[in-house]
């Protein structure tokens, strides 16, 4: 399989969250694939990073890295007062 396929699993790796067959199949690819061994280590290096901070109590604003994309704010339309 490609690793388009599993670019999405590894961050769940990283954190425990996968099915035990996705976790087989993660496991059997990322035998053969150096590039995504090496991604699983930047998510797991992040996810420590961030368990760190949040021991210290510190929550920086970009807590929501690993629950997908945050969406761009609501842009206010204006309205023009009416007279
Ligand atoms: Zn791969």
């Amino acid at each position: 399989m490609k690793c388009e396929a599993f670019r999405d699993l590894l961050p769940l790796h990283a954190g425990g969250d996968l099915e035990p067959h996705e976790l087989k199949a993660v496991d059997a690819h990322l035998a053969t694939c150096v590039f995504c061994r090496l991604k699983l280590d930047e998510f797991r290096a992040t996810k420590s990073l961030f368990n760190r901070l949040a021991m210290t109590g510190f929550m920086p604003p970009v807590a929501g890295i690993f629950s997908g994309v945050p969406k761009p704010p609501a842009r206010k339309t204006r309205k023009k007062p009416e007279k």
